[in-house]
Formats: structure tokens, C-alpha cells, sequence
């Protein structure tokens, strides 16, 4: 990746995309569209289809006539392998496209997107292309006058709602476990980030998919999203996004026909660093890249540090001043490392948070207006008290809390100290401490003497309100399956 190859693709025009579904691109058939600006420089980059009912009803339909026609759903595992496996190719070869699009769809600074987003990915669809035909039934250890075989099914159509953050990434762990076990789907991205996506789907079909297996409308939350939550026909609907969201996809399935739901939803991550961590240096490092990449819009983003009594003031310093030295700017400059908030309405979200806090040690200004862009400077607030609004509830932005802990017994509770419980980090050089602290936090992952960077073959899902679902590895494959018993008299 080259600086002149972003200087150019950075200007080439955006033709309003349009949705896919039954294999056919088609506008909304409102032909309404939504106005998508760039947060790179506030300008007008494309309309997208503003899709209502009728197009969601009409992308189910085209799921279910696939699913039944059996196209995708009864081919055989090879066949369907081979394709993933292409479509995964095709993803890299036009990696850079993808990255720079979605960049100037939602602002991540290109130095993590491109890994982040099409090469990422890619890997997801290749890592579920490749467990296809190696994912056996079972047969039950019953009496020998029966035998009981268990078989893994496809659920049928799968609804998925992603977010803006990490489009590409987060669709393909829901679309490529989805698709591997033989579901058609509907995809429904977010209204802030659905170039990139629509592209991804749009080479899923270049790579031999049929028709009708992989749908995408792209519009409003509260409208197409509803509209595919509320469905009739939609037999799972698995979602990234928010907390007050996904509480209400739980209703809708309860309203429409109780689809099972899976959600992965927010965090508001601790990062532990106790007084025996071995190198303070290296650990600030990675508690400034935990919570400030891609402008702290990351689902596990380590937002709250919580440390150590006796090495408070060092360990604050070094965070402070690795924070003011972080470059801010045009996401599609190499050199940046913290790129645009994803959207002027975000942005002012987040600088609201800390509206009425004192105890900023540096940061949360917003910065660079003259761009047109949505840019801040990240901020890090110290003495942060568990009763506070900015200890409790995620910020999703460029936000660090600093809070102090006595003991061990004390960082627990203050890190589970929150409704969410998605993700943890613990600096630690005593092996035993590292154990006791990944049995008491309550947290999908905990990372310890490094933060982030858990590849597909560990799961990612919530506890507590961070969500009731898992991403990554073959256990997501769990939410695409029936498991059928046949019990045969012998
Ligand atoms: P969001 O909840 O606002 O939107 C997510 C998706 O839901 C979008 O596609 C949106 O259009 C759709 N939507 C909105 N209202 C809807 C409705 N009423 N019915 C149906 N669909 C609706 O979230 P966001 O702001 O796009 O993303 C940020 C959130 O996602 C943060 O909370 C973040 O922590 C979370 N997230 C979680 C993970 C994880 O793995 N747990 C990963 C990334 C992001």
C-alpha cells in the first residue's frame, strides 16, 4: 500500500450503489435514497437506497426461494467450499479498493482498516470455507435396538444487522459461518457504513454464489432494520450494534415470530495494570492503542485503566504523554493514527460525554474543523470515581477513564463494576494473579500482558448485557445449525 495509490482511489467518484437482491442490483422501490457524507471532510460522497418493508419483504423472499430451491442450501459441501474459497481471493485481490471506500464511509484510518476490514475478511470467509467438510453429525450412544443420529441442519434465512465500525470485518463473521452451513441470508448494514459491504457481496456473486443466497438492503435502522427484525420469515437474526437495539430486536422477535436472536453488543472494557507488571513502558503502549484506534469506536476498546496505587502517577504520565503524541488526522494518510470519528452526529455524541468533567488531564477537544471533518483530540480523564456516568457506560469514542485500585480484590470489583462485560486486559508478571484474574472477570475475553489482536480461532461474545451470543471460531457456527434428531428402530 502506497500513499500515491490512497491519494488516488480517494478521489475516484462513488456511482450510487445499489441494494442487492435475488442476484439483481435494484434501487429502493420508494426510490428514496439517504445522503451519505464522509467524515473525512463533511462531503456529500453518494446516495444510498433507502430501503422500507416492501424491499426487506421482497430480499426475504428472495432468501427463502433460494433456501427451498436448494441452489446453495443442498449443493454439496465441496462445491460450496470452493466458492467461499474464491470469494475470499477476490476479497484480497481487490483488498485496497474495499479498504479505501469503507475508509471514506466511516473514517478508520487506513492503517488499521486495510488489516482490519478486506484482509481480516477475507480470513473469516476462508477459516468457515474451510471448516464445511469438516463438520460432522453424531451418532448418540443409545441401546443397540435403536440408532439415533444427529443432524446439523441450516436454520433457513438469516437476518444480519451490522454497525459502522469494522463493516466488512464484522459482516463476515456473521455472513460466512451463516453461509458455510448452507443459510441464505439478508444483510442489513449500517446507513453510516454500506459501500463497502455492498461491494463485498457484490464480488460473493463474482465468486459463483447463486442468486436470492446472499440479499442486502441498506437503509435506516428503525425502518429496514425493523422491517427484517419484524419479519415472518427470517428464522435467526444475528447483531453487532447497541445495547438499546438490541433490546429491541429481542421485542420484535417476540412481536413477530419469535426468531432466535444472538446479539453482540457493547462494552465498556477495564484495563488492569498492577504494580508487578513488568515493563510499564510497554504496557502503556498498549493501553493507548487498546482504547484510541480507529477513535475509540472499537467494541472491546480497553476505556477504562485501572491501576495500581503505587504506580498511578507513573504509569498516568506515560499514558498522557504517549496520547498527546498520537498523529490525528486525514484517515487515508499512512502516517495517521487516529483517523475521523465515524459522523458529525457521533461526534458531538462524544464530546457531550465529557461536558461538565474537570479532571481532564489532556484531550477531548475537537479539532481540525477546517477540514469539514469530524476529528478530536483523544482524551484521558483521571481520578474517574465507579459511580460515574464515564466509568459506567460506553462512550464509544476516543475516551479513557482513569480510576485507582489498592489490592487485587479491589481491581475485580472495579472492573466488574458495570452492566457490560465484553472484554478485560491485566498486566501482570506473577503467573498465579494472571489466573485468579481471569476466573474473576466477567468478560468474553481477557487479555493478559497484551491487549487485542484475538484471531478466528477464539470465540468473541459478551457477558452480562454485553451480549448472549458468540462471534469467531466454529462455536458461531452453533447459531446457523438445527440439530435434528433421527431415532430409528433397528
Ligand atoms: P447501532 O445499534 O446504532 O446500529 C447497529 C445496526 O442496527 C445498524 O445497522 C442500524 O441501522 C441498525 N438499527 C438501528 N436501529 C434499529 C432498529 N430499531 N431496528 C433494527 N435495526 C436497527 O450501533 P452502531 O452505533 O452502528 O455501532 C456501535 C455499537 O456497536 C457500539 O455499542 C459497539 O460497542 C457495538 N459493537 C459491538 C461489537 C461486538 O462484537 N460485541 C462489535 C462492534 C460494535
Amino acid at each position: 500500500m502506497r500513499q500515491e495509490q490512497l491519494d488516488s482511489l480517494r478521489l475516484m467518484p462513488v456511482a450510487p450503489p445499489q441494494m442487492i437482491i435475488g442476484g439483481a442490483s435494484v434501487a429502493a422501490q420508494s426510490e428514496q435514497t439517504l445522503a451519505v457524507y464522509s467524515p473525512i471532510d463533511g462531503a456529500l460522497l453518494t446516495h444510498l437506497p433507502h430501503a422500507d418493508e416492501f424491499d426487506v419483504n421482497a430480499a426475504v423472499s428472495a432468501a427463502r426461494l433460494s433456501f427451498d430451491a436448494g441452489t446453495w442450501s443442498r449443493m454439496a459441501p465441496l462445491a460450496r467450499k470452493k466458492i467461499l474459497l474464491r470469494w475470499a481471493e477476490l476479497v484480497e485481490e481487490h483488498a485496497l479498493e474495499l479498504a479505501v471506500l469503507g475508509v471514506r464511509d466511516n473514517g478508520t484510518e487506513i492503517s488499521m482498516a486495510f488489516k482490519a476490514e478486506p484482509m481480516s475478511a477475507a480470513g473469516t470467509i476462508r477459516f468457515y470455507a474451510e471448516s464445511i467438510d469438516k463438520i460432522y453429525g453424531e451418532i448418540a450412544p443409545t441401546a443397540l435396538s435403536v440408532l439415533a443420529l444427529i443432524q446439523k441442519e441450516p436454520v433457513g434465512v438469516v437476518g444480519a444487522i451490522v454497525p459502522w465500525n469494522f463493516p466488512l470485518m464484522i459482516s463476515a463473521w456473521k455472513i460466512a459461518p451463516a453461509l458455510a452451513m448452507g443459510n441464505s441470508v439478508v444483510l442489513k448494514p449500517s446507513e453510516v457504513a454500506s459501500l463497502s459491504v455492498l461491494r463485498l457481496v457484490e464480488l460473493a456473486h463474482e465468486a459463483g454464489l447463486p442468486e436470492g443466497v446472499l440479499n442486502v438492503v441498506t437503509g435506516a435502522g428503525p425502518v429496514a432494520g425493523r422491517a427484517l427484525a419484524m419479519s415472518m420469515d427470517v428464522d435467526a437474526l444475528v447483531f453487532t450494534g447497541s445495547g438499546g437495539v438490541g433490546r429491541q430486536l429481542m421485542q420484535y422477535a417476540a412481536q413477530s415470530n419469535l426468531k432466535r436472536v444472538f446479539l453482540e453488543l457493547g462494552g465498556k472494557s477495564p484495563h488492569v495494570v498492577f504494580d508487578d507488571a513488568k515493563d510499564l513502558d510497554v504496557a502503556a503502549k498498549a493501553v493507548v492503542a487498546g482504547i484510541f484506534r480507529n477513535a475509540g469506536q472499537v467494541c472491546i476498546a480497553g476505556s477504562r485503566l485501572l491501576v495500581a496505587d503505587r504506580i498511578h502517577d507513573v504509569l498516568v504520565d506515560k499514558v498522557v504523554a504517549l496520547t498527546e503524541a498520537m498523529q490525528v488526522g486525514d484517515p487515508l494518510d499512512l502516517n495517521t493514527q487516529i483517523g475521523a470519528v465515524s459522523s458529525e452526529q457521533h461526534l458531538n455524541r462524544v464530546l457531550d460525554s465529557l461536558a461538565g468533567v474537570s479532571s481532564i488531564a489532556t484531550g477531548g477537544q475537537r479539532m481540525l474543523q477546517d477540514t469539514g471533518g469530524s476529528y478530536m483530540r483523544p482524551a484521558v480523564v483521571t481520578e474517574v470515581e465507579a459511580d460515574n456516568a464515564l466509568f459506567r457506560e460506553e462512550v464509544f469514542g476516543p475516551v479513557l477513564t482513569v480510576t485507582r485500585f489498592s489490592d487485587e480484590a479491589e481491581a475485580v470489583a472495579l472492573s466488574n463494576a458495570t452492566e457490560l462485560g465484553l472484554a478485560a486486559g491485566v498486566w501482570t508478571s506473577d503467573l498465579s494473579r494472571a489466573h485468579r484474574m481471569i476466573t474473576a472477570l466477567k468478560a468474553g475475553v481477557v487479555h493478559v500482558n497484551t491487549y487485542g489482536g484475538a484471531d478466528n480461532t477464539v470465540p468473541l461474545g459478551g457477558f452480562k448485557q454485553s451480549g448472549n451470543g458468540h462471534d469467531k471460531s466454529l462455536h458461531a457456527i452453533d447459531k446457523f445449525i438445527n440439530k435434528k434428531t433421527a431415532w430409528i428402530a433397528l
